[in-house]
């Protein structure tokens, strides 16, 4: 038999989660599934939920919850609504109880050796390793005593043995044919759940339209449509999976060995909008390419333009689009940045202008504010030359036109030209070999530094 999920109608305001579980920091793998739901909210005009999947005490803790939701806010990333899974236990308790009295969760009583045993013994004889559902048929009796001999339980969820049939939004038509699954295991012997059921039960309370995810959530969804359909929800969510991303060695991305971490991107001063615009279109027909906001982003990206290949991450790439995207971004959009490290007055916004493309961090600014407001060593003129710079320094107010004149000048006075006259005069007043133009940063470097650093 198949059944084909129906989901909601698609003319409502979409509902979205990214449901990170707080076990470490984000990486750009998970970034790039955070980025596809909240552009996808953001297009519809929907809400976009953060929901933390800590229902594993052991190893989840707050500080990567609020590390997270600090890796998501660098990215722009602001949620509409949050919770935590371990705030809702009571509801996973009542959605067990109402499955336990459908017939649809009972108890099994193996212990992981068992379980490994029965298994090698169905591959042995070429039968798929399913769990035999042998618990099913444990007497009243029979589960007594193995209580009484200390044997707790764990639940498992009986599937109906028929084909799932849903329209993947990025995959499109997938089935899979749950009469070749185990039944799934929702909750352990200490009466933890493990992750399928208190999802469920959080989308269908939280009212998630569209599941939005990586494809290694593939293998869950039919098991997570029958628990909706368990549940009462005839209609559960759209589904879309979307492809992995994997670094530049074919290997996936592991939360835990903090492999390209958003932390770590962060730190290193990658641009926030060069990640996103990489997590969000490597792997699609949409070009990755230089952006200059996040609505510009979200305006680009089409969750049916993703494709079902894996889709390479490679870093050289991130870092040369980190450089682009910053050397196109406007000073408004900057100006926080600038001002949390006190680049303010009317010189910060000209500076960025002039600077901005000969930076390959933000925080490289630094470098050039100092040129323009702060002390720094130079390199001495020769004597000539210096002689010749000084006395032709023409008096304030300067413009971009100053350069030219005081250059033409003296040249005029010491036949010198080109790098020869350039080079000097750039170290003797930057104290760097190169730069932004020097028309642009002289007006800001001011008549009286430009003497002083002459030494005039
Ligand atoms: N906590 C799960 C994960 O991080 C969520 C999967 C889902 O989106 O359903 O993989």
């Amino acid at each position: 038999m198949t059944h084909r999920a129906q989901p909601s109608p698609a003319t409502i305001a979409p509902v979205v989660r990214f449901a990170p579980s707080p076990t470490g920091r984000i990486h750009i793998g998970n970034a790039r599934t955070a980025l596809v739901n909240f552009f996808f909210a953001k297009k519809h005009g929907g809400k976009f939920i953060l929901r933390f999947d800590d229902t594993d005490s052991e190893r989840s803790t707050e500080e990567y919850a609020l590390g997270i939701e600090v890796d998501l806010a660098w990215l722009g990333v602001i949620p509409d609504a949050k919770f935590r899974q371990s705030d809702r236990f009571a509801h996973y308790g009542a959605a067990a109880r109402r499955l336990r009295e459908a017939g649809r969760l009972y108890p099994c009583y193996e212990t992981p050796e068992e379980l490994e045993r029965k298994r090698r013994l169905q591959i042995a004889r070429g039968a798929p390793p399913v769990y035999d559902r042998a618990a099913l048929k444990l007497t009243a009796a029979e589960r007594t005593a193995l209580e009484a001999a200390g044997r707790k339980p764990h639940w498992r969820f009986k599937l109906a043995p028929e084909v799932v049939r849903w329209d993947d939004l990025v995959r499109g038509d997938s089935h899979i044919d749950c009469a070749s699954l185990s039944d799934p295991v929702l909750a352990r012997e200490d009466g933890s759940y493990l992750y399928t059921l208190p999802s469920v039960v959080d989308d269908i309370d939280s009212g998630v339209t569209h599941i939005i995810r990586g494809e290694d959530h593939v293998t869950n969804t039919a098991v997570q449509i029958q628990l909706f359909w368990a549940l009462g929800a005839e209609k559960p969510p759209h589904f879309a999976h979307h492809n992995l991303l994997t670094g530049a060695d074919g290997q996936g991305l592991s939360k835990r060995t903090g492999a390209l971490s958003i932390a770590g991107l962060r730190e290193a001063g990658v641009e926030p909008l060069a990640v996103a615009a990489l997590a969000a279109l490597t792997g699609s027909s949409i070009a990755v390419q230089p952006v200059h906001s996040l609505p510009e982003l979200a305006g680009l990206f089409d969750l049916s333009a993703m494709s079902r290949n894996s889709a390479r991450f490679d870093e050289a790439e991130l870092r040369a689009l980190s450089q682009r995207v910053l050397h196109g971004l406007s000073y408004e959009s900057v100006r926080d940045r600038l001002a949390a490290r006190d680049i303010v007055g009317f010189k910060a916004e000209p500076l960025w202008v002039c600077a901005r493309g000969n930076l390959t961090r933000c925080a490289d600014i630094l470098d050039w504010w100092s040129v323009v407001e702060g002390d720094i060593t130079v390199v001495a003129l020769p004597d000539d030359l210096r002689a010749a710079a000084l006395k032709a320094l023409p008096p304030e107010p300067w413009d971009e036109t100053t350069w030219a004149a005081w250059t033409a000048a003296i040249r005029e006075a010491t036949g010198l030209k080109g790098k020869a006259l350039f080079h000097p005069l750039r170290l003797a007043l930057t104290g760097r070999e190169a730069g932004p133009e020097l028309a642009k940063l002289l007006p800001l470097i001011g008549r009286a530094r430009a003497l002083s650093r002459m030494g005039g």
